[in-house]
């Protein structure tokens, strides 16, 4: 590990002052970033500690929920206006990881969880543009049953690893953050980047940008709403596929929809056309399906994953079907 220093953040000021220094990063539960600085695949020259900043919960004057950056995932996952107002938050957080990692994992550090290619961490012996870039990438020719298939680029076809940012893409949350020019916000479908070709650029925040809280809408309708995670084991596995959506019905029709896929794509997949074919139709297991088709024609798959095509249709129909109960 290379030598860095440590110090704790009293305050969002304090932080974004801290972590505005070069090679400074900041350090959340520290479950990916210090594996990565094991590995050397991350060398900060300073770490400031942010778990010491707003963990809180609150609610706000239009129904919604602001949670604070440190909030630890377990918190999140069992407090009760998440679980009763937002179940596909809830389920997808304790979809991830291992309780152990959950209750040390931050909303913060989730969100900016960098992905599990394993050519990434294979930093001796794997080219990889993200990690070098310029390098080249082994899995476009390697083992990719784990990578993308929507979205990808002949630079690089990971996958962003989070369960939470599936939900929170469906749930059309606001990311806050704090930085040098001041604060801001970004729907949280707009953090993440595709690869393109600078797949070492993996989000929209500048440099020193801290995540200081997320908010949840206040629309009564996402308390339908739910997280299927598709994966090889039952714990302790990224997702091949998962689906986190919601459903508004107005007796057999879809009043407002909202979908996003995970496992599939550099950033958490906001299925907006699956959403238009669906919304002010019919809630049947056909429109379903034609939704799911129309979201994933534009679908590419490697050599080693095109049954993620197939799996994400399937639980797609499968999560919405849930969704709508009895339908035709
Ligand atoms: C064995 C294992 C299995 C896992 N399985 C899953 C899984 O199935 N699903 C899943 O979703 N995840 C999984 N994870 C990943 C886990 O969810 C992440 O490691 C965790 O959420 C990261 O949060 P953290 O607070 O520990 O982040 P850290 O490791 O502390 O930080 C991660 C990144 O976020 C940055 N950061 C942290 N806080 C802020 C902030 N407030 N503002 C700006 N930047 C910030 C850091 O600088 C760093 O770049 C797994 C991890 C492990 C080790
Ligand atoms: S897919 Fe992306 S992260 Fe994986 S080796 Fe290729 S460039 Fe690196």
């Amino acid at each position: 590990m290379t030598p860095f220093s440590f110090t704790r953040a009293v305050d969002a000021g304090d932080a974004v002052r801290q972590g505005g220094a070069r090679g400074a990063r900041f350090l959340g539960g520290g479950t990916n970033l210090v594996d990565l600085m094991r590995e050397t695949i991350e060398r900060p020259s300073a770490l400031v500690d942010v778990t010491g900043l707003s963990s809180d919960i609150e609610e706000l004057e239009d129904g919604g929920l602001r949670i604070g950056a440190a909030a630890r995932n377990t918190a999140v996952a069992e407090h009760s206006a998440v679980r009763s107002r937002y179940p596909a938050l809830a389920r997808a957080i304790l979809s991830g990881a291992s309780g152990q990692i959950r209750n040390m994992a931050t909303v913060g550090g989730n969100i900016l969880q960098r992905t599990r290619c394993t050519y990434f961490y294979d930093n001796e012996g794997s080219r990889c543009n993200k990690r070098s870039p310029g390098q080249g990438c082994d899995a476009i020719d390697g083992l990719n049953r784990m990578h993308a298939i929507l979205g990808a680029s002949p630079s690089c076809v990971a996958t962003h690893p989070s369960d939470m940012c599936v939900a929170l893409a469906a749930l059309d949350a606001t990311v806050y953050l704090g930085g040098a020019s001041g604060e801001r916000s970004l729907a949280l479908t707009d953090v993440h980047r595709l690869p393109d070709g600078r797949p070492e650029i993996e989000t929209m925040l500048e440099p020193g940008e801290l995540i200081t809280a997320i908010e949840l809408p206040g629309e009564p309708w996402l308390g339908r709403s739910t997280y299927r995670k598709v994966r090889d084991r039952s714990s302790y596995a990224f997702a091949l596929v998962s689906v986190a959506a919601a459903l508004k019905l107005e007796d057999d029709r879809i009043a407002d929809v909202r979908i996003a896929l995970g496992g599939v794509a550099h950033k958490p997949w906001r299925a907006r056309k699956a959403e238009d074919v669906l919304r002010g139709g019919v809630a049947s297991p056909g429109s379903f399906r034609a939704a799911a088709l129309a979201e994933l024609a534009d679908a590419a798959p490697l050599s080693h994953n095109g049954f993620k095509i197939t799996l994400a249709e399937r639980t797609m129909v499968a999560v919405l079907t849930d969704l709508a109960g009895e339908v035709a």
